[in-house]
């Protein structure tokens, strides 16, 4: 599968990587829109988030639990998850991923 999320679990593209478990990685986004900006998803290919809870709700935990873990290892009081589902919700890479956003103020509601 012609995945670049994919890829980058296999290691055939590089990244800046913040944790790696059997079941989760985590890197830092290449563009990213805030001074910490960690996307963390499954190692397994899943199309989307809801994919993900609909198939395995041990994988959707874990995700957010790394997600927390890496917020609370990075000393971070605030910050946003943001998962977009679809094009219309900005979704551009078909792998489900949560973003990681901190280190600057979010505006409400989302653009
Ligand atoms: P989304 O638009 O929600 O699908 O998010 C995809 C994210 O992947 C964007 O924030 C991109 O900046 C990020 N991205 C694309 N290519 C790479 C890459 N090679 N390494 C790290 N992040 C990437
Ligand atoms: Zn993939």
């Amino acid at each position: 599968m012609d995945c670049l999320f994919c890829k980058i679990v296999n290691g055939d593209i590089p990244a800046t990587f913040v944790k790696k478990t059997e079941l989760i990685t985590a890197f830092k986004d290449i563009t990213p829109q805030a001074p910490t900006h960690v996307l963390i998803i499954p190692n397994k290919h899943f199309e989307n988030i809801g994919q993900v809870s609909n198939t395995d709700a041990n994988l959707t935990a874990e995700l957010f639990k790394a997600a927390a873990e890496i917020a609370s290892e990075l000393g971070l009081e605030s910050y946003r998850l943001n998962i977009n589902t679809g094009a219309d919700a900005g979704q551009s890479v078909f792998h489900a991923h949560l973003h990681l956003l901190a280190g600057r103020a979010f505006a409400w509601p989302p653009g």
